[in-house]
C-alpha cells in the first residue's frame, strides 16, 4: 500500500504481513506473548501514532468489519477499539447492550460469535465470566478479541499500560511497580502482573486484607523468580515506586454490599501524597475512578493515566492491524 508523500519517510512495518505473528490469532491471555512480540507490538503502536499524528486515519483495513460485544460497561476499551477500527478505514458493528439483541432471547455465547462472525472479520468480547473470551475462541474461526473477561483478563489494557510506562520512564526492566486498590477483582492488575514477569521488575501489593491479589496468581510468579511484597498501606513503598498503579475497588463483584461499603475508600491518592513520591515516577489507572485519585492531582506531570487511555488507541489500532495480516 503506497503512503502519503509526506509520511514516506516515516518507517511504518505495515502492509500485507500474512506471515506475521499474530494474523489470524486471538488474543485471550497475556501469557501468549513474549518479549518479542511485544517490542514489535510496540514498534507498531509507534508507527499507529505517528499516522493519526500526521494523516488522522489511513485506509489499512478499509472494507474490514470489527464486530464490538459488551455484555459488560465500557467507555474507552470499546471506543478507542472503535475508533482503532474507524482510523484505519474499517467499520465497526457495536453491540453494548446486549438486552436489545438475541442474548435477551437466550441465546448463548457461541451461538451469538457464531452468528456475529459471519458478518465480520474480527471480534472484541467483554463478558462478566472468567473464560469466556477462551470459550468464544473455540467455536468462533475468526479471531477473538479478549476485552475483559469478568474477574480474569484484560490482556490488551496490560499491552496498553506496558506501552504508557515504556513512553513515560523510557524503560520497564529495573522498575518497581507497586499496584493499590482492588487486586482480588481487578482483571487490569492480574494480566499486568502476569505480563510484567517478562521483565525485571519489582512488585508491591497495596490492598485492604479483603482484596488481596490472588494466593494463585502471586505462586505462579513466585515461581517465575519475581520478587513480591504485600502490604495494606502505601507508606512503606513510596520512595522506592517507580509506577503507582491505581485501582477501581469493583463494586459490581461482591456478592455483599457491606463488605464493598467497607473497603470502598480505603484508599485516595492526594497532592499531600504525590508530595512523598518520586520527583519521576508516573501514577496509573486503567480508569473509571471513582474517588481513589483526587482531581487535584490531574495536573501533576507524573499523573499519566489520561496519556494512558490515548495510548490505548495506538496499541488497539496496532494489534487490529496484525491480527487481520496488514502489519
Ligand atoms: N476499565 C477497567 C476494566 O474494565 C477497569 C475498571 O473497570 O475498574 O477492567
Amino acid at each position: 500500500m503506497s503512503l502519503p508523500l509526506h509520511l514516506r519517510n516515516i518507517h511504518l512495518p505495515l502492509g500485507d504481513q500474512r506471515t506475521g505473528r499474530l494474523y489470524g490469532k486471538d488474543v485471550l491471555s497475556v501469557a501468549q506473548f513474549t518479549r518479542d512480540d511485544l517490542e514489535y507490538i510496540f514498534g507498531v503502536a509507534e508507527a499507529m501514532r505517528n499516522m493519526v499524528a500526521h494523516i488522522g486515519t489511513f485506509d489499512l483495513l478499509k472494507g474490514k468489519i470489527l464486530v464490538n460485544l459488551f455484555y459488560e460497561p465500557s467507555t474507552r476499551t470499546s471506543s478507542s477499539f472503535a475508533a482503532a477500527m474507524e482510523r484505519l478505514g474499517g467499520s465497526v458493528i457495536q453491540i453494548n447492550d446486549v438486552k436489545y439483541s438475541s442474548v435477551a432471547k437466550g441465546e448463548s455465547l457461541p451461538d451469538t460469535i457464531r452468528t456475529l462472525e459471519s458478518y465480520a472479520d474480527v471480534t472484541v468480547l467483554r463478558h462478566p465470566e472468567t473464560g469466556s473470551a477462551a470459550i468464544a475462541a473455540q467455536y468462533g474461526r475468526k479471531p477473538i478479541i479478549n476485552a475483559g473477561d469478568g474477574t480474569g483478563e484484560h490482556p490488551t489494557q496490560a499491552l496498553l499500560d506496558l506501552f504508557t510506562i515504556r513512553e513515560e520512564l523510557g524503560t520497564i526492566d529495573g522498575l518497581t511497580v507497586t499496584m493499590l486498590g482492588d487486586l482480588k477483582y481487578g482483571r487490569t492488575v492480574h494480566s499486568l502482573a502476569k505480563l510484567l514477569t517478562l521483565f525485571e521488575v519489582r512488585l508491591n501489593y497495596v490492598s485492604p486484607g479483603i482484596l488481596r491479589m490472588p494466593a494463585a496468581l502471586v505462586a505462579q510468579l513466585e515461581a517465575k523468580g519475581r520478587r513480591q511484597a504485600q502490604y495494606d498501606s502505601l507508606e512503606p513503598v513510596m520512595a522506592e515506586t517507580d509506577v503507582l498503579y491505581v485501582t477501581r475497588v469493583q463494586k459490581e463483584r461482591f456478592e455483599d454490599l457491606n463488605e464493598y461499603e467497607a473497603v470502598k475508600g480505603a484508599f485516595v491518592i492526594t497532592p499531600e501524597i504525590m508530595q512523598q513520591l518520586r520527583p519521576k515516577m508516573a501514577l496509573m489507572h486503567p480508569l473509571p475512578r471513582v474517588g481513589e485519585i483526587a482531581p487535584e492531582v490531574d495536573n501533576d506531570p507524573r499523573a499519566a493515566y489520561f496519556r494512558q487511555m490515548e495510548y490505548g488507541l495506538y496499541v488497539r489500532m496496532a494489534l487490529l492491524a496484525m491480527v487481520l495480516g496488514k502489519a
